[in-house]
Formats: structure tokens, sequence, C-alpha cells
């Protein structure tokens, strides 16, 4: 169990919060404010509780330097409109400096300061003691509430950890509760659920999962590999071919631990990737030669829908097709609605899935949507996150345990 911002007392002190305002910006204007929405329970928290609120955050890779292009200046202008009140911005190319310490020395309980785009600094991504130190001086109390980035050991998520108390923000704790719960004490029977282009890129994760769940789901480009593994002719679609062996193992791997591993049954085919090219339905084995899969068909989606229903907890990570093209969507939707309409916990594991139950409007049917597609990929790989791992423990005694689920759940209420 890791402490929160609600272990701690905060009146008064000066209290450091990295946050991920990692915002898409065009022309100077930001084009989807969700992660600075994510980011307000902690701040507002901080603000009713008295703190002095110094927050910390990237945007984009200005790769060392103070790029202007990635000032955070618009992030505080419209955090400022959000909270309703005055944030505290020096656009400083060092991101600490003498006008910053002022600032920051400054602030009066309540007040919000953002720091300039901690990547102007080289130092930042290489996690050194000097910009850590530099940045953990200007505070007393060091919180993490940026998941999107828990996975790299930066010196705004876990280097400022080294001189600081450390605790999590809401965000993230809301992130190691779903995820570290469905990994460590699920419910049963646990469904994963994975898809997208490449299996080179989730093989650990599928390796981790098999160990933990009672049924994975392979679907989306990825199965194709599989489908090859198994000896099916698989025309044009998508091939990892540096892996077939390795989905081969994983097959072997599932069997030898019991776990029931679905591939769809069914492919929609087309002969161009092209939205609008002629499209078939095809057996899994029965690819034409000159077709490529683009979508999990109706027998799959009955399959995997069946499991789904069935389950007490799900994760999901990466579509069942391409579900950009609207004519191949069909199968990715019909397994956003399943979970929809799963009664268990239901986990969005960031990216790409993330989008697309958002695309179907059914982002609010989901118990969780992580905030981080990277960080949720290497949680589920079973690694640790520096940035969550430099985050202070608490105690597991059985009061803390009550403490801590009367705090997340009365927190959680509404
Ligand atoms: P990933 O980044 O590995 O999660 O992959 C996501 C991408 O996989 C999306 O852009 C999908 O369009 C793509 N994808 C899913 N299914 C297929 C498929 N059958 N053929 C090609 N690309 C696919």
């Amino acid at each position: 169990m890791k402490k929160t911002v609600e272990h701690i007392d905060v009146k008064g002190m000066k209290v450091l919060v990295r946050c991920d305002l990692n915002v898409p910006i065009k022309d100077g204007k930001i084009t989807d404010e969700t992660r600075i929405t994510a980011s307000l329970p902690t701040i507002q928290y901080l603000i009713d509780h008295d703190a002095k609120i110094i927050i910390m955050s990237h945007l984009g890779r200005p790769e060392g330097k103070a790029d202007m292009a990635y000032t955070l200046k618009p992030v505080a202008d419209r955090l400022s409109e959000l909270l309703g009140k005055e944030v505290v911005f020096i656009s400083s190319p060092t991101v600490v400096d003498d006008r910053v310490r002022e600032a920051a020395d400054k602030l009066e309980p309540g007040q919000v300061m953002l720091l300039e785009n901690v990547r102007f600094r080289p130092e930042e991504t290489k996690n050194t003691f000097d910009f850590s130190s530099e940045l953990a001086s200007l505070g007393q109390i060091f919180v993490n509430d940026a998941f999107g980035t828990a996975h790299r050991a930066h010196c705004s998520t876990a280097g400022v950890a080294g001189y600081l108390p450390t605790v999590s923000g809401f965000l993230i704790d809301k992130e190691i509760r779903y995820l570290g719960e469905a990994l460590e004490r699920p419910l049963r029977p646990f469904v994963a659920i994975m898809g997208g282009a490449k299996v080179g890129d989730k093989i650990k994760v599928i390796e981790n999962l098999l160990n933990k769940v009672d049924t994975l789901i392979i679907g989306g480009g990825m199965s194709y590999t599989f489908f090859k593994a198994l000896g099916y002719e698989i025309g044009q679609s998508i091939l990892d071919a540096d892996h077939v062996e390795l989905a081969g193992s994983l097959i072997e791997k599932a069997r030898e631990k019991g776990v029931q591993l679905l591939l769809p049954e069914d492919v929609v085919c087309a002969k161009e990737f092209d939205n609008d090219s002629e499209k078939a339905v095809f057996a899994k084995d029965s690819i034409p030669e000159d077709m490529m899969g683009m979508d999990i068909g109706p027998a799959s989606v009955k399959l995997f829908s069946e499991a789904i229903a069935a389950a007490k907890t799900v994760v999901w990570n990466g579509p069942m097709g391409v579900f950009e093209m609207p004519n191949f969507a069909e199968g990715t939707k019909k397994v956003a609605e399943a979970l929809a309409e799963c009664e268990g916990t239901t986990i969005i594991g960031g990216g790409d899935s993330a989008a697309a139950v958002t695309q179907f409007g059914l982002a609010d049917k989901m118990s969780h949507i992580s905030t981080g597609g990277g960080a949720s990929l290497e949680f589920l790989e079973g690694k640790v996150l520096p940035g969550v791992a430099a985050i202070n423990n608490l105690e597991h005694t059985d009061e803390n345990v009550e403490l801590y689920k009367h705090i997340y759940d009365s927190r959680n209420k509404n």
C-alpha cells in the first residue's frame, strides 16, 4: 500500500506535485485537455487543504532545450481558468532560477504555481541528482500524480523522491489500485483481452498475464501471428514474422497453465488497407491469399462477448481491428459494448483501447480507463514503475488497511 496525499498533513506546506499535463497543443491552442482535467482533483484537494502548490510537468519533447514551442504557458492559462484562480507561471529557460525560488517562497496557502516544462533541462530524463535536488529544494513534500510518466525514472518523477517525503496523488492511487488489484487479487474469472498490431510490443504483457488470468483473448492484428504459428494461411494480413515461434510457445504455455486462450473464429477481410475496400468474412483458417484480415468477424464477437459477460475482472489493451476505419471498427465496438455490459470490474489499459471506448461513447461505462498507455503496459508486464516505487509505503497494518479503505471509498462515492 502506498501513502496518498490524504495520509499526510499538507496545511501550510510547500507541496511539489508532478502532474502529467502533456496535452496536445496546435497553434497555441490545447486540442484535448483530458490530462489537465484528470489532474484537477489532487490539485483542488491541496488547495482546499491550504497547501502551497508547486506543479511540475513535461510537455512534448523539447530535447533538453528551452524551446518555446513547448512552453507550458498555454497549460498555465487553462489551468487557471479551470481552477478559477491565479496560477503563477514564470517561463524560466532553466525551470528553476532565483525568480522561481522567490515566487515559490512567497506562495500563500491555497496558491498555485506551475513550473516551466521540466524537459527544458537535459538532466530531467537522465534522473541526475543536481536537477532533482534543485526541484526538491522548492518544496517540503513531493506528490507524484503523473501515471503517464511513472514508468520513467526522471528527475521530476523519481529523483525528487530521494529528497522529500513522497506520496501519491489521486490519479496514481486510482491507477495502482485498479491495475494492482487486478493483477494481485483479481475477482475471477479474470479475462484479459489483447489486441493491436504488434505482438512484439506486448509479449511480456502476455507472458505475465498468462500467470494471472483464467482466459486470454487475442484479437486484432496480432492474432495473425498466432494463426501463422498454428499453421493457418493468413493471406496479406499483418504478420510479426520475428515472433511466430514465440506466439507458438505462448499458445503452449497457455495450455500448460490451463489458461483458456481464445483467438478469433472468423475475420473480416479486405483486398486493400482501405476503408472502402470490398470486404467479406472468412473462417480463421480460410483467409484468401489476396486478402488481409482487418477486423474480427461475428462468430469471434460472439465468442469473446460470452467470455467477457462471465468475467468478474476484465483488462483490455489493443483494438480488435483497424478501428480507425469505420468499416472495420465493428469488432472493436462490439467488444467495447460487451465490456460496458459486463457486471465485473472493467479496466482499459490506455492508448488505442481508451481512444476506442471514448470514440464509441462508452467511457463512463468502464470501471477504470488508464491514463498511461506505456505505463499501464509496463504495469501489466509486472515491471516496477520507478515513479510508483518512489512513493512511500503505508505500513500494512489492519488499522491502515481500514483507514485506507475508508478514505478511498468516501472519495470515490460520487
Ligand atoms: P498497437 O499500437 O499495437 O496497440 O496497435 C494499434 C493499431 O493496431 C491500431 O492503429 C489498429 O489500426 C491496428 N490494427 C488492429 N488490427 C489490425 C489489423 N488486423 N491489421 C492491421 N492493423 C491492425
